[in-house]
């Protein structure tokens, strides 16, 4: 028996969250009008999910559990998390077809639902690799399986299916696994929980959905049994911190281990925290945040530096070239944030969402939508071979695909994150060109349109579509990278007002709001050089160059020189050129800066010498073309930096 939840909600629904000071608006309240994330919508359903799908049904995730529904006689394929991708596919489509029906992708959708019901087993389990290649391990392997892994994103994709058709057909599916399970592993029955974390956020959204308590203390269960090295040192990683299973998670003081496991980990603990409140959990997620901005993170928003172990590195540790980044990671960081936000109303989390959006995501598929990074690196020498994982070329796909439909999820419900709720007020957290239409929690109802070419212009405009009359405050976050660019200025109607952001570092602008009332808010889009913390290796002596929320690089193909012998004059104010290019990377506007080319030359064979020559040779004046490191790798192979030598 399902209890009836809401049909209308995006990936996340915290409209009934105890701890959730702002919460999420209905499924389609936003809609992206415009600008470079309908764009990245568009793209994505016409291109990449219908590609994921032809990828998926390629590599086998398909056929795998056609196997497993006794199908078909093929030998299984791939790594043992194929079901996973697939899931995470259904659930992109699903948020998809809750944006803009399409009648093509609803009848992909329902094809893998058939399929995946008739591939799970009478007594509710259901995973094509442990029931095809090794049905004597099932429930033995819970470092490397991922058996419980697969099963949260089964539960995921069915929340979202229920939410965008209202059928309750995949949902079935799901809590017959998630039954299953809790009758196997539920509180007191056992000690296990899964090596890579996932099912703990996708049980507490079946909580959400179905109201069934069961699956909420199961999550707690699951995060409770961390941290006493249960499932290591074993296997390749030889690590308990790989798994996060080295420390309680209430004693946790640090992001260590495999990134994507870590925040997949905080997510569903502050899940977790938004439904049950216990304040432990929310002081052990604010150290952990604390120590990854301030030690573990990158310009771009991207996380985990290592390409070993996937994992976070040490405080400091964030080599460029070398960097992991994998966009998996990023997306993982993102929904962290997202749960925080709610948690705090601090526009901190809304900021690095931002960061990690524009540059550690954007960056992980490519313009045309249909090849991939796995890691996203701050550097490259061009080369094609690099380390593993495709390095500076994207491919169509991969063979541990988790990125490609992480992203397609994401994109689809994008417009999920831009914008909360609360008793009396709208906040706006991401300045993408929408139309927002949503009632407030007391009722009253909001339409708000939102214009502007954000990220590559600061004037922002909202005109209040809809109102009825009444008081209510608008929130409006003022981005942290402003404060380096100008104050930002506010009118409504015309009229200036204080602009100052309050603690949160929102600016809340309280009024009788009507129909036709203009909001314009102005943030300054100068670019700005960013120095580094000097214990950071790879960053040492060198700028990067933002502009909004981008993050810019150098690609060798928009230079006169070489990029390894470019550097940035800092020597005296730098001046900015910046221009749009509408033909560039779908349009792009390019930043172009002074700086020297030096000669290379003079070093002929030697790699050392000693330091009584020029420290670099003769140097020329060059100008140096930067773009958003967003759209790399979108031209012929070359050299690519995010951080450049200071002259
Ligand atoms: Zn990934």
């Amino acid at each position: 028996m399902i209890a009836t939840q809401t049909r209308a909600a995006g990936p996340v629904n915290t409209t009934a969250s105890p701890r959730a000071i702002w919460k999420t608006l209905r499924a389609g309240a936003v809609t992206l009008v415009g600008g470079i994330w309908e764009k990245r919508q568009r793209v994505n359903r016409d291109h990449s999910l219908p590609h994921g799908h032809k990828m998926l049904e390629q590599a086998g995730n398909f056929e795998d559990l056609r196997i497993a529904a006794g199908l078909s006689d093929a030998q299984y394929r791939g790594p043992l998390y194929m079901d996973s991708d697939l899931y995470k596919w259904v659930e992109a489509a699903c948020f998809e077809i809750a944006r803009r029906p399409s009648d093509e992708l609803a009848a992909l959708v329902e094809g893998a639902v058939a399929l995946i019901e008739a591939a799970q087993q009478d007594d509710g389990y259901l995973n094509s690799y442990y029931q095809v290649v090794a049905p004597e391990r099932r429930w033995t392997e819970f470092d490397h399986g991922h058996e419980l892994y697969c099963a949260g994103h089964l539960i995921q994709a069915a929340v979202a299916h229920r939410r965008a058709t209202g059928s309750d057909r995949l949902l079935a599916v799901a809590i017959r696994f998630a039954d299953h399970i809790d009758d196997r592993f539920g509180p007191g029955r056992g000690e296990a929980f899964c090596g890579h974390p996932e099912i703990e956020m996708a049980l507490v959204e079946l909580y959400r959905e179905t109201r069934e308590r069961r699956y909420l203390d199961l999550a707690g269960a699951f995060v409770d049994r961390r941290g006493y090295g249960w499932l290591g040192p074993a296997g390749r990683y030889n690590s308990s911190a790989y798994f996060q299973d080295r420390v309680p998670v209430r004693e946790t003081t640090e992001v260590e281990g495999h990134a994507v496991r870590a925040l997949y980990l905080a997510a569903g603990v502050a899940d977790i925290y938004l439904e049950t409140g216990e304040q432990v959990l929310l002081d052990s997620l604010g150290r952990q945040w604390h120590d990854m901005v301030t030690r573990k993170l990158y310009l771009t928003g991207g996380i985990g530096s290592r390409h070993l172990a996937e994992a976070f590195g040490k405080p400091y540790e964030l080599p460029n070239e070398l960097a992991y980044c994998e966009t998996c990671a990023a997306i993982a960081s993102i929904m962290w944030c997202w749960r925080m936000l709610q948690v705090t109303g601090e526009s901190r989390f809304a900021d690095l969402a931002e960061r990690t959006l524009y540059n550690a995501v954007l960056s992980g598929i490519s313009l045309d939508g249909e090849l991939y990074f796995y890691v996203n690196p701050l550097a490259d020498d061009g080369e094609p071979e690099h380390l593993h994982r495709g390095g500076p070329r994207r491919k169509p796909w991969h063979d541990c695909a988790c990125c490609p439909p992480n992203v397609m999820r994401l994109f689809a419900s994008l417009g999920h994150y831009t914008a909360t709720r609360d008793d009396d007020g709208l906040q706006i957290h991401q300045y993408a060109a929408a139309r927002i239409e949503t009632e407030l929690l007391s009722g009253t109802p909001v339409a708000l349109r939102l214009d502007g070419a954000y990220p590559w212009d600061g004037a922002i405009r909202l005109t209040v579509e809809d109102a009825d009359e009444s008081t209510w405050t608008l929130s409006l976050r003022i981005p942290a990278w402003s404060s380096s660019t100008g104050p930002a200025e506010v009118k409504v109607n015309g009229q200036v007002v204080d602009a100052t952001p309050g603690a949160n570092g929102y600016l809340a602008l309280q009024r009788l709001w009507r129909r036709g009332d203009l909001v314009e808010l102005d943030l300054a889009m100068a670019p700005r050089l960013i120095e580094a913390h000097p214990w950071i290796e790879s960053t040492r002596g060198c700028v990067a160059l933002e502009r909004g929320p981008l993050v810019y690089c150098i690609e060798q193909t928009d230079q006169s020189a070489r990029v390894e012998d470019l550097a940035i004059d800092t020597s005296s104010p730098t001046t900015f050129m910046t221009r749009w290019q509408p033909d560039l990377l779908d349009g792009v506007h390019v930043v172009t800066l002074s700086g020297f080319e030096h000669d290379s030359s003079t070093w002929r064979d030697r790699l050392y010498r000693p330091l009584n020559q020029p420290y670099w040779g003769s140097r020329q004046p060059v100008e140096i073309a930067a773009i958003p490191y967003f759209a790399w790798a979108n031209r012929e192979p070359g050299a690519m930096r995010v951080w450049l030598p200071r002259a």
